[in-house]
């Protein structure tokens, strides 16, 4: 394999935290440069922008867009364009619509086009698909609910169109759900929680199902002090499953069959690298169809005023 020479477009919390610590992990990826109007790590190439590190910065094949999702379907245009391979951080765009013509231009190109889907990476996830295929499945219960304001700070973008307000966490266990059950879902009903100042929901409540009727529940909130929840728990006729923190931790039949450390970027990037190998897309977009729906159906609540500072 040869190496994969990845360029960093928005260096913020995500990028920092996990995308720079997963490349430097990855055998055959290197960290070449980083483009960003503000922060960039010592001793990387540091471009105030996509179109300055195209124009001035070192040769690279590949970009991972870590920019809120408001931008990051225009970026990628530009670094396919350039003939780059293209990872998207979750949500993939502001809208479903919008990748279809990256996905276009990106296999008449033979690049690669990489939805990272990156709670699908988390350790017990591909177990619990395993399980749960060899099983009869009569109702899912989804509980995803962090304080916005110790995990997001400072990020306005997530209350403002297209940024998806409680979804943007919740989309992970939308993406693990897709994952863990074969057959397709879809939402039956949607509650949005929307505050008074701001254009994206603060919580939301779902109902889903499958052709066969499953229910299928999630309530998302972002208010949530104290213990915070990102579980999925499963009634089976082998008796219950919870895939608890975020997918770390698989729970059945009263044992604990996985409780791994996070391994999501580390497996999102080895996807990644074998992907830019050989130019192949890999576009999967049912996680934000069902929040796209969950916005279509919703009953429309405003609730008080967030404010970041209390
Ligand atoms: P963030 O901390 O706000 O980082 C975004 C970065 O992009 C900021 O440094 C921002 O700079 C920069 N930026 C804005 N416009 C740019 C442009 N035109 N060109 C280059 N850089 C630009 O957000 P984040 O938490 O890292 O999240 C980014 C994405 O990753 C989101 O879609 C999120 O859903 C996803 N994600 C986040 C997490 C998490 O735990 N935070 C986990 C998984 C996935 P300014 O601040 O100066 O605007």
């Amino acid at each position: 394999m040869s190496e994969l020479r990845i360029a960093i477009v928005g260096f913020g919390k995500i990028a920092r935290t996990k995308h720079v610590p997963a490349i430097t992990a990855t055998q055959g990826a290197t960290l070449v440069a980083i483009a960003d109007p503000n922060a960039a790590p010592a001793g990387v190439p540091h471009f105030p922008g996509l179109k300055e590190l195209l124009r001035d910065g070192p040769a690279f094949d590949a970009v991972a867009l870590c920019t809120p999702p408001q931008i990051r379907s225009a970026q990628a245009a530009i670094a396919l364009a350039a003939g780059k391979h293209v990872l998207l951080e979750k949500p993939p765009g502001k809208g479903v619509s919008e990748i279809a013509p990256l996905r276009v231009v990106a296999e008449s190109a033979g690049r690669t086009l990489f939805t990272a889907w990156h709670s699908r990476f988390a350790s017990a996830v591909e177990p619990a698909q395993q399980l749960l295929a060899g099983r009869k499945i009569a109702a899912v219960s989804i509980a995803w609910k962090e304080d916005v304001r110790v995990w997001h700070p400072g990020q306005a973008w997530i209350f403002e169109p297209g940024g998806l307000g409680v979804f943007d966490p919740g989309i992970n266990a939308l993406s693990i759900l897709t994952r863990i059950l074969p057959q397709p879902l879809f939402v039956t009903s949607a509650d949005l929680a929307f505050p008074a100042n701001r254009d994206a929901p603060i919580a939301a409540t779902l109902a889903l199902s499958d052709a066969q009727g499953l229910k299928i529940t999630a309530e998302f909130d972002f208010l949530q002090t104290g213990p915070q929840s990102w579980d999925i728990d499963l009634d089976t006729d082998g008796g219950p499953v919870t895939l608890s923190m975020g997918g770390a931790r698989l729970r059945a039949g009263g044992r604990q069959l996985v409780d791994a450390a996070d391994a999501e970027y580390a497996g999102l990037y080895c996807r990644f690298r074998e992907l830019a190998e050989t130019g192949e897309s890999d576009v999967d977009l049912a996680p934000l169809q069902l929040v796209a729906d969950a916005f279509l159906l919703g009953r429309r609540r405003t609730v008080e005023p967030f404010e970041e500072m209390t």
